[in-house]
């Protein structure tokens, strides 16, 4: 169940217009279905007492994105320096930014401490003593090691690189209080693309039992936990969606449980990006050249500069022909860019209807983790993102990449040492 029939059917009825006026390749992202996953989302915690989505902005980092995730209400969790300028030229301030950095250098402590700051979520102990200033609000990382399994993409939490281990986190708490904060929250980030929402609720447990243990320890309260994204979709037409709402009721009963044993109930915050958005885009192209040697190819006018998922997790991406010759005619095939690398493949023996020359064809669920991941190896630029918006006019949300962008970096002052 990839692509929703709505986003599907208001799509077609305009492509011819669209690709006339806009060319191909582009992604295309359906504000709609955005807006009715965030309300869907927001209505799955409504008994939480504090519920707040931040959209990980590295999934879908457009200006225009991001002004709907904050009409929804929701905040932006930024990772990097160029997220939380992205973040603040929308109007995120303070609280409305969480920077889950790692390996954070000066410079991103100071782009965080900047324009009204932001929820710092420190990765490690040892940043205690190197953030310039300590905020009176601190988050830390929490990795729980073996106790917990990830998931492909993301790894097993023993041999990831990121958090602050049960050995350290009471001590981490302790340190950050001894140098001036007051108000706390936790956060962990453990599996990527899940669909068993118990893995969530599991997380959810696991971060309100460690900060009962920590309460213990030090008596501080908690006014957050936030349990990170990785909430998964269906990228298979067989796979069943993760059932959100059971998440939702499980979730708020453990909270509800917490508070009749703390007094309290901390806020609830997630940090979804693929959940969010990832169904709601589409990349488009055209077919342009189609080739038989020992496969047979089809050959398209966008490549893995304009998604990267399929090379680099072997990620599968559902496929639609618009409108091809015969229906009832299919071949096997391997879907491919331009790019002088063999996994440069956006389908491989895939069973489609045979495409001609000039087909449209649509690549599912690259409303996440798609535009962004791409690169310019190559010298192959990165296309056009456009926004299918609520009253079905479409906007150009960011133009395609040119040559004169390749060569920007080549435009600089020179600069020798002589030794
Ligand atoms: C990438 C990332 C996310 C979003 O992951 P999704 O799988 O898109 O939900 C959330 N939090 C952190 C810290 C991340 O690095």
């Amino acid at each position: 169940m990839p692509m929703s029939q709505d986003f599907k059917d208001r799509l077609l009825t305009n492509l011819p217009a669209i690709t006339d006026h806009f060319g191909t390749p582009f992604h295309i992202y359906d504000e709609t279905g955005i807006i009715n996953t965030g309300e869907r989302l927001k209505k799955a915690f409504r008994d939480v007492e504090i519920f707040r989505e931040y959209y990980a902005v590295k999934a879908l980092p457009n200006p225009e994105i991001l002004k709907i995730m904050q009409q929804m209400g929701f905040g932006f969790d930024c990772s990097s320096g160029s997220e939380l300028l992205l973040s603040r030229q929308v109007g995120g301030r303070g609280d409305d930014i969480m920077f889950t950095s790692n390996n954070t250098s000066q410079k991103e402590f100071e782009a965080a401490a900047r324009d009204g700051g932001c929820i710092l979520n420190l990765d490690d102990i040892t940043l205690v003593d190197k953030v310039p200033e300590m905020p009176e609000l601190i988050c830390f990382r929490y990795n729980p090691g073996a106790e917990r399994h990830g998931n492909d993409i993301i790894g097993s939490p023993e041999e990831s690189k990121y958090g602050v281990s049960k050995d350290q986190i009471v001590t981490a708490y302790r340190k950050a209080q001894e140098r001036g904060a007051r108000r706390f929250g936790i956060h962990t980030m453990l599996a990527s693309n899940e669909l068993n929402y118990e893995y969530m609720v599991t997380t959810a447990q696991m971060l309100l039992e460690m900060i009962e243990h920590i309460q213990a320890e030090l008596d501080i309260p908690f006014e957050f936990i936030n349990i990170g994204g990785g909430l998964g979709i269906p990228y298979q037409p067989d796979q069943q969606e993760m059932n959100l709402e059971a998440m939702g009721r499980e979730t708020t009963e453990l909270l509800k449980a917490f508070k009749t044993r703390n007094g309290y109930m901390p806020a609830l915050y997630m940090e979804s990006g693929r959940y969010m958005t990832g169904p709601h885009g589409v990349l488009v192209v055209r077919a342009i050249n189609r080739k038989e040697i020992y496969r047979t190819y089809v050959g398209v006018d966008a490549c893995m500069s304009a998604l990267m998922r399929p090379a680099l997790y072997g990620a599968y991406h559902h496929i639609d022909v618009v409108n091809p010759q015969d229906p009832a005619k299919h071949e096997i095939v391997d879907v491919v860019g331009s790019l002088c690398e063999n996994n440069d493949k956006f389908a491989i023996q895939r069973e489609l209807p045979v495409v001609t020359d000039g087909d449209l064809i649509i690549m599912h669920d690259t409303g996440a983790h798609g535009h962004a991941m791409g690169f310019n190896y190559n010298g192959k630029m990165r296309p056009q993102e456009l926004l299918l918006k609520t009253d079905d006019s479409v906007e150009l949300i960011r133009r395609a990449e040119t040559y004169d962008d390749y060569f920007a970096t080549l435009n600089f002052e020179r600069k020798s040492l002589k030794i």
